[in-house]
């Protein structure tokens, strides 16, 4: 190989390279992002908190609806027990009985209520936990594919710094030196190829005198862009 060619085999190992490791870089950061499988878990815990409360506030109604049949059977006692006589006090009772009547009344419809936004709230953490799983199954996939890539772009970096250790000793300090300086101010591309007996990065023929030097296997740089030019 040419001292050009050298050192466009460099640069194709150097690009491809630097193409890799921001493709691990991509990879790593979303293998560590668990920000959906976060919020699915945190939806799940507030569905789970609404549904204690539902649950809780259900059993706080079925309670007092219970204390308070029981009451207006002891009431109903004493009304029908002829214990109490004197018919004042029987029509209080009687109000009384009413008045307690209006309230499980009450209290049943209320507990209705809460049975209907119980079952809402069930139906929700249900979900919440479905989607969880989900989430935790698409995560769990999704890991072991970028698992399998992070492997497979350190094989390619590998092979790749073992390409460019075997290209070392062909290439002198000083090309080397004029590579890595062309690749900082050139955006990337210290080597153009020449097609058509034109640089193909900026589109300018290379003279006739430079490609002589070319075909000699000398080092030649496009006299428009400056970079170093190789033949296709
Ligand atoms: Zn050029």
């Amino acid at each position: 190989m040419s001292r050009g060619e050298d050192l466009y085999q460099l640069q194709c190992l150097d690009r491809e390279g630097e193409g890799k490791r921001r493709r691990l870089a991509e990879v790593e950061s979303e293998m560590a992002d668990t920000s959906d499988l976060e919020q699915a878990r945190q939806r799940l815990s507030q569905a789970t908190v609404v549904a204690r409360r539902s649950t809780a506030h259900q059993t706080d109604l079925e309670l007092a609806l219970q204390g308070l049949v029981d009451r207006i059977a002891r009431e109903e006692k004493r009304l029908y027990g002829g214990t109490v006589r004197n018919p004042k006090q029987l029509e209080e009772l009687q109000q009384e009985i009413a008045s307690l009547q209006r309230r499980q009344a009450k209290l049943e419809d209320d507990l209705l209520i809460a049975m209907i936004e119980g079952e809402e709230v069930e139906s929700r953490l249900r979900e919440a936990g479905e989607l969880l799983e989900a989430s935790e199954t698409g995560h769990r996939a999704r890991q072991t594919e970028l698992g399998a890539e992070r492997i497979a772009l350190d094989l390619r970096l590998a092979e790749i710094s073992a390409e460019r250790t075997a290209l070392m000793p062909g290439i002198s300090a000083a090309d080397l030196a004029d590579y890595d300086s062309l690749r900082r101010r050139k955006g990337g591309l210290a080597v153009a190829q020449v097609r058509s007996d034109t640089c193909t990065v900026c589109g300018v023929a290379v003279s006739a005198n430079r490609r002589w030097h070319l075909r000699e296997g000398d080092l030649v740089h496009c006299g428009n862009c400056e970079r170093i030019v190789v033949l296709v």
